[in-house]
């Protein structure tokens, strides 16, 4: 076993020894299956790129294929949505397959198991099948249906797919053993009447599939050969390898199953999401606080960066929480790497340079990355009437603020050296402007007599910056575990999680700027374009993620 193999996830190494005894002959298939009712969350991610990473690893291939068998829930925006963001995560999945495009063979496989004896219409009604299922420590009881004969079940379910039937009236069920341990297998239901046109069959049908009924013979007809879920279906696996069994289709991929993720701060399930969007406590599926991909795009998130969270993360059986640090950090090491630096003031505070001249402005450079020469040079304007950033200054410093205050001196990014000459205040006693003066000899950041000056701040300049709003995101939820002790996730909402800053004044180049590019804002954070809410006239701006992990210093005090 080379390395690489002894390192491999327990998914891989499992596809690695079926390749050495040519299971499949040696073909390896997967999906990526989701139901589009909602919008992907970070979640699916993994789902996504262990499902196209192994078929790529293998040479195989991945099919995007959706779900879509209970049309009551299924909208084309979701259709849309999910394909859009598997793209966007970087993966190629061709055309799209849907679990509908089944709905004849699937139907003919249930025609196969009446008329084998193995399938029979039920009539009870959906309390009564409660009551017989049983329960956990309860075997079930058999239904009084259980034994119609395939000639009545056959008209039965002719009738049902001729829509004779109202809703909840008659379901065809499998039959398998009420006295099972695995509930799943006391005579699951595989179809019910459902009066809903389905985005692609239209009135077609009103009769569907279920889901265990519909996933194991999707994945059989595509020939997928690894079917990777999550460990809830781990029960079901039973009833998918049992239809598999019970009806004449040549392929049968085997399940496995992995932990789903989890992050603190944050809830990854639809339902939770769905309902922070349905009571208004978020703006939208696509809101920035939300893990949804859609979110987490809009805020900034790169596909690297989450794609590499994944491989960091790992695969395995065991359920655990991880930590929003740590996704924060595979975001930051790339835009570390990649984000162009910029300079923008969040909140501005007025400077003047009283012996700088009036009417005069000059172009300097600054480095658009501190490591990498090769990113280039940027002109920057600079003049007499400039604005930085309120926190960069204090009235009476202590000794260690190595930035400005009456008094000291500082160096500008890129520009002059600057010493605070004078503080104006507004009548209500808040500093409201600086007047400093410039070294004009230490253009680009230098002093010539070698004095040392320890601090560097952003400025920008006033003359020709632009006016944005700001967007300041914090975690979502308070608490690690936002449910801790059973409570409502909604009780444990931050009130803090967003802080708009109306009058951020902004670098000229940033005009420029596209949705979804994010630059570094020295000192500050890393930023981009909302890709919703801007207008050229008022650039809006989400902050992606700060530069260091403030919730790492809460954590240890
Ligand atoms: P949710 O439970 O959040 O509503 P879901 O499982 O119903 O999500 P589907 O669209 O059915 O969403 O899921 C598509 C695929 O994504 C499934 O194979 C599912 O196992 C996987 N998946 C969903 N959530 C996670 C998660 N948190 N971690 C890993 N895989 C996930
Ligand atoms: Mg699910």
């Amino acid at each position: 076993m080379d390395t690489q193999t002894a390192k491999g996830h327990f998914i891989e190494n499992i596809i690695k020894e079926d390749l050495a005894e040519n299971k499949n002959n040696g073909r390896v298939a997967t999906r990526f299956p989701p139901e589009p009712n909602g919008f992907l969350h970070i979640g699916h991610a993994k789902s996504i790129c262990l499902n196209f990473k192994m078929a790529r690893q293998f040479n195989g291939k991945c099919n995007l294929r959706f779900d879509d068998s209970n049309p009551a829930k299924e909208k084309q925006i979701y259709i849309d949505s999910i394909k859009s963001t598997v793209s966007w995560l970087g993966f190629d999945y061709n055309t799209p397959f849907y679990a509908s495009n089944y709905f004849d063979a699937l139907h003919d496989y249930a025609v196969e198991l009446i008329k084998a004896g193995k399938a029979y219409v039920c009539s009870l009604s959906a309390d009564e099948m409660r009551e017989y299922r049983g329960t956990l420590t309860d075997p079930g009881q058999n239904s009084p249906y259980r034994d119609r004969s395939v000639e009545e079940n056959l008209d039965l379910f002719g009738r049902m797919k001729a829509g004779e039937f109202d809703e909840g009236e008659h379901t065809l069920r499998a039959k398998i053993d009420m006295g099972s341990p695995n509930i799943n297998m006391r005579d699951p239901v595989i179809y019910r009447v459902k009066k809903a046109p389905h985005p692609r069959t239209g009135d077609k049908w009103c009769i569907y599939p279920m889901y265990d009924f519909t996933h194991c013979i999707s994945d059989a007809l595509e020939g997928i050969t690894h079917s990777l879920c999550s460990l809830e279906f781990e029960d079901h696996r039973p009833l998918y390898d049992w239809i598999l069994d019970n009806i004449t289709i040549p392929c049968h991929p085997q399940q496995i199953e992995f932990a789903r993720m989890n992050i603190n701060y944050t809830v990854l399930s639809k339902r939770k999401l769905q309902r922070l969007v349905s009571e208004k406590l978020v703006s939208g599926w696509d809101d920035p606080r939300l893990p949804t991909l859609e979110g987490m795009r809009r805020r900034g998130y790169t596909p690297a960066a989450i794609r590499n969270f994944c491989d960091v993360i790992g695969v395995s059986k065991k359920e655990s929480r991880i930590d929003m640090g740590l996704l924060e950090s595979c975001l930051r090491d790339d835009l570390n790497e990649n984000a162009p630096r910029v300079m923008g003031v969040i909140r501005p505070l007025k400077v003047t340079l009283e012996n700088y001249p009036d009417g005069r402005s000059e172009t300097l450079e600054a480095m658009n990355h501190p490591k990498k020469p090769e990113a280039g040079k940027r002109d920057v304007s600079f003049s007499k009437h400039l604005y930085v950033e309120q926190d960069d200054f204090m009235e009476d410093p202590p000794k260690k603020f190595f930035r400005l205050g009456p008094g000291r001196e500082v160096r500008l990014r890129a520009a002059y050296l600057v010493t605070c000459k004078e503080v104006i205040k507004n009548e209500a006693g808040e500093v409201v402007e600086l007047i400093c003066t410039y070294d004009p000899e230490t253009r680009g950041g230098n002093a010539p007599d070698g004095r040392k000056v320890k601090g560097t701040i952003h400025w920008v300049n006033a003359q020709d910056c632009i006016d944005a709003q700001v967007r300041l995101y914090d975690r979502l939820f308070k608490d690690e575990n936002p449910e801790k002790d059973g409570r409502d996730f909604v009780e444990n909402l931050n009130p803090d999680s967003l802080e708009i800053l109306e009058h951020a004044k902004l670098e000229k180049g940033l005009e420029k700027a596209e949705p979804e590019a994010v630059y570094q804002f020295e000192r500050l954070g890393y930023f981009c374009l909302d890709s919703k809410e801007s207008t050229p006239e008022k650039p809006v701006f989400n902050r992606t993620v700060t530069l260091r992990d403030t919730w790492a210093k809460v954590a240890k005090k």
